[in-house]
């Protein structure tokens, strides 16, 4: 099961359909470049596992006295 508090950005916890990048790894360009920003098909895709993980009206935010999600 992913776990969305466990990267540097929730949506890391699910891999990206669109440039093949694996859970935990940032997006890459097809030039093999780090994306400046993470696929929008891969944050569509953490947005629907995080519902059904936790419901429809949960929602994840940083914390920044703790310094995670
Ligand atoms: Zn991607």
């Amino acid at each position: 099961m992913p776990d969305f508090t466990r990267h540097k950005h929730p949506v890391l916890a699910v891999p990206c359909g669109d440039c093949r990048a694996t859970a935990g790894a940032w997006c890459t360009r097809p030039s093999g470049h780090r994306a400046a920003d993470l696929h929008l098909s891969r944050r569509m895709a953490a947005d629907r596992t995080f519902i059904v993980q936790h419901g429809p009206d949960a929602t994840i935010r940083f914390d920044d006295d703790l310094g995670r999600w």
